[in-house]
């Protein structure tokens, strides 16, 4: 038997705390049996003292068992359960394309996202702009569309996770998010209870990231792999550029239409292709459906060139309640903004750099994102064709195109738009789409 203060105290002192005692602790987060005020002050000590490799694993595991941990064994499935998570971008619609490729390829994707959070989109009000589109199936359809379809996209139910819903509120508040123990454990408690054999995980760095460094992100990425691979998951880590909005577009239905062009064809923005393709290819590499890069990447492109990554979205959008014909009739069921209206820059030149986080936040601003939990959102604003770095800006050539409800909406964002891409003389250096790979053997 522990007591809570007992665990917080050896926290605060510094000292090394047993699996015992995190699991203690965690069941207590989860019973109610410790307080918000001890969680707090638990919370508090892991972030000035940190834990170690051992201790993090010990946090992602009892958190991730606090709830229901999904079992697809008697599903008989012939093939790895994989999956990908990011921490987060602005124009970041890789889920939907990643999903449906890596299925196609013979993986099987129970992918449980999120909803916006700050200046980030979230997959699953992207999915809400798809009229029937379920988000919060229960867990019959859920498993159905996975088995049938091999992908199934949907947010988290209530039973999921509960250590993770309390503990990250109360975080939230007390000025402990900014921990990488405390990070790993929150994201890995949430992907690993889906029961993944594989996972590739996209740490953005730049502007848009959430970790405010390259440092900060390479660390978190080397955490996460280390936690994950140590739980008996095998992941990798991809350091990934947020300097730039990912996709050409940010926003809701904007993205959507984006992710259909991309699986049919029409249009591929070569960022979003080399990001999609790196963090696919190495979950197929992970789940042992392919020997090497090479090989993921062949059989990626096969799935994309010959329409069945774009088939199997098209299944699991109407598998999950929307329509049939979503993938051949996106505009019949997409919104769009009454005003859609291009911004041009004050002067000629290159784009040489973005504050990519103020561009998310106009799209939040707009109505496309939260201001506060709960607020309803506008699926049919956002901003596309927004310039890449290092395009030439003529006078005739816009930086971006805004979607937007009203003329006050529209001029607000014409504004942050003007200010969050900066104009140079010269043409910028390209920088990687993909920084670096972090895999468990690399530690
Ligand atoms: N996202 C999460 O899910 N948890 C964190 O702690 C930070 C970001």
């Amino acid at each position: 038997m522990f007591l809570a203060q007992e665990i917080i105290r050896k926290k605060r002192n510094a000292e090394a705390l047993s699996k015992e005692e995190i699991q203690f602790f965690v069941k207590g987060i989860t019973d109610n049996t410790v307080s918000e005020g001890q969680i707090a002050a638990f919370g508090m000590a892991v972030y000035f003292n940190d834990m170690n490799m051992d201790e993090r694993i010990a946090l992602t595991t009892s958190m991730r068992d606090s709830g229901t941990v999904l079992d697809w064994q008697s599903l008989n499935l012939n093939g790895p359960i994989i999956d990908k998570h990011s921490t987060g971008g602005v124009g970041d619609v890789i889920s939907l394309m990643l999903g449906p490729m890596a299925a196609a390829c013979g993986g099987y994707v129970p992918m449980i996202s999120g909803r916006g959070l700050g200046h980030t989109g979230g997959t699953l009000d992207k999915f809400d702009a798809i009229p029937g589109y379920q988000t919060e199936p229960d867990s019959v359809l859920f498993r159905k569309v996975v088995k049938e379809v091999g992908v199934a996209i949907i947010g988290q139910t209530g039973d999921l996770i509960p250590a993770d819903k309390r503990f990250y509120s109360i975080r939230d508040n007390t000025a402990t998010v900014e921990s990488i123990s405390l990070i790993t454990a929150s994201i890995l408690s949430k992907k690993l209870a889906a029961g993944l054999d594989a996972l590739a995980m996209d740490v953005k760095v730049g502007s848009g990231a959430f970790m405010p460094t390259y440092a900060a992100s390479e660390e978190l990425a080397r955490s996460i792999t280390a936690v994950a691979n140590g739980a008996g998951t095998k992941t990798t880590a991809l350091l990934t550029d947020m300097n730039q909005v990912l996709a050409s577009c940010a926003g809701n239905a904007v993205e959507v239409k984006e992710a259909i062009d991309f699986l049919t064809g029409k249009y591929r923005n070569p960022r979003l292709y080399e990001v999609t393709m790196g963090l696919c290819a190495e979950m197929l590499l992970l789940g042992g459906i392919a020997a090497s890069e090479s090989e993921a990447r062949e059989k990626l492109n096969r799935v994309l060139d010959n329409g069945k990554a774009a088939e199997i979205f098209g299944r699991m959008i109407s598998g999950l309640g929307g329509p049939a014909d979503f993938v051949e009739n996106p505009g019949l069921y997409l919104p769009e903004s009454k005003i859609i209206r291009p911004v041009y820059a004050e002067q000629t030149g290159f784009a040489t750099s973005m504050d990519t986080r103020e561009l998310g936040l106009a799209v939040v601003t707009l109505g496309g994102g939260r201001r506060k939990p709960g607020d309803a959102l506008d699926y049919s604003v956002g901003l596309t064709q927004v310039c890449a770095l290092g395009d030439e800006i003529s006078k005739d050539k816009p930086i971006a195109m805004i979607h937007a409800q009203t003329e006050t909406a529209f001029a607000e964002a014409e504004i942050a738009v003007k200010k969050a891409i900066h104009i140079g003389e010269t043409r910028p250096e390209k920088t990687p789409e993909i920084y670096r790979y972090i895999r468990n053997e690399d530690l």
